[in-house]
C-alpha cells in the first residue's frame, strides 16, 4: 500500500492532527515542528504526543515527516542566525525524541555569498553537534531548486554535507519532486535516470521521503513554487511513474501541494492511491 499523507496544521495538538490524517485517508503526514515564521514553540504536551504515538501504532502509519521553519539557515553569514538554528533545532529533536521512529526533515540553508563548499561544511559542522548516538529520529536534508544562494540544489552538494557528517546513521534525504525538476533534474522525461544519478550520487539507502508536488515553472527554472498534482509542469503521468517506481514506492510520500482545505489533499491522496493500485 502506498505510504501518503499530507501537510498538516498542528494548532489543535498531536493527537489532533493524527485523527486528521486518519479522516482525509493518510498513513503519514508532515507537520511544521514550531511556527514557520516565528521562533517560539509551545510547551511540549507529553500526554498529547503520547497520544499521538500509540494512534500511529494502532494505525500501521509510515514514519511521519516532521518539517523544519524556513527560517532556520545554519549555514548563514551571521553568527545569531546559525545560533539560533542550532539551538531551535537541539529543541525540536529533543521534542520528537516523544514520537520516536519518525523523521526530521529540514532545508539545508543559504550560504549568503559565502559559497557552496563553506555553506555544506558549516552545515555538517552544525549536525556534528545536533546528532546523538541514542537518538530516535532520522534527520532529512530535502532537495532545493537551487534558488539563490540555497545549498542543496544538486545531489552533489548533499553529498558534500553528509560525507562530512560523524553520525551518518541518522541521516537521510527527502527528494522534492517540485525541487528536483526546478534545479535541472528532468523526472518528466527521465525519471529513471534522475534515480541511477542519485544512486551513483548519494546512494538510494540515503532516500528515506519524498515530498510530492507539481510545479508552476519550467524545467531548470530554480524557482521552488508548487502547484496542485497533475496541473503544473510535472503532469499526472509523472506522479504515476513516480508513485509505483521501485524505487520510491516503499517511502512516505508527503504532499505540499496550495491546498484551499485538507479536503484538497483527501482527493489528492485518493488519486495517488489509484495510481498505485
Ligand atoms: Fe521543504
Ligand atoms: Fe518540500
Ligand atoms: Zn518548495
Amino acid at each position: 500500500m502506498l505510504h501518503i499523507g499530507c501537510h498538516l496544521s498542528s494548532t489543535k495538538g498531536y493527537l489532533a492532527m493524527g485523527q486528521e490524517a486518519l479522516r482525509i485517508g493518510a498513513d503519514t503526514f508532515a507537520f511544521f515542528t514550531r511556527n514557520p515564521r516565528g521562533g517560539n514553540a509551545k510547551p511540549m504536551d507529553e500526554e498529547d504526543a503520547k497520544a499521538l504515538a500509540s494512534l500511529l501504532a494502532e494505525h500501521h502509519f509510515a514514519p511521519l515527516v516532521a518539517h523544519a521553519p524556513y527560517t532556520y539557515n545554519l549555514c548563514s553569514d551571521k553568527e545569531s542566525n546559525r545560533s539560533f538554528a542550532k539551538e531551535s533545532m537541539a529543541e525540536d529533536l529533543r521534542r520528537l525524541e516523544f514520537l520516536p521512529g519518525n523523521c526530521y526533515n529540514f532545508h539545508p540553508g543559504s550560504h549568503m555569498k559565502q559559497g557552496t563548499e563553506a555553506g555544506c561544511r558549516m552545515i555538517a559542522d552544525a549536525l556534528n553537534g545536533l546528532l546523538w548516538k541514542e537518538m530516535h529520529t532520522t534527520v532529512l536534508l530535502e532537495t532545493m531548486a537551487g534558488k539563490g544562494s540555497e545549498v542543496g540544489g544538486t545531489f552533489e552538494e548533499l553529498r558534500m554535507i553528509l560525507d562530512r557528517v560523524e553520525l551518518k546513521e541518522k541521516m537521510g534525504v527527502c527528494l522534492d519532486t517540485c525541487h528536483v525538476h526546478d534545479g535541472g533534474y528532468d523526472i518528466v522525461r527521465d525519471l529513471d535516470g534522475v534515480l541511477k544519478e542519485f544512486d551513483r550520487v548519494i546512494g538510494l539507502e540515503w532516500l528515506k521521503a519524498v515530498h510530492i508536488n507539481d510545479s508552476k515553472n519550467p524545467f531548470g527554472s530554480h524557482k521552488d513554487r508548487h502547484e496542485k498534482i497533475g496541473l503544473g509542469t510535472l503532469g499526472e503521468e509523472t506522479f504515476r511513474a513516480v508513485v509505483t517506481h521501485p524505487d520510491l514506492r516503499e517511502l512516505p510520500f508527503i504532499l505540499e501541494t496550495p491546498q484551499e482545505d485538507n479536503d484538497g489533499y483527501a482527493c489528492e491522496i485518493c488519486m495517488l492511491r489509484g495510481f498505485a493500485k
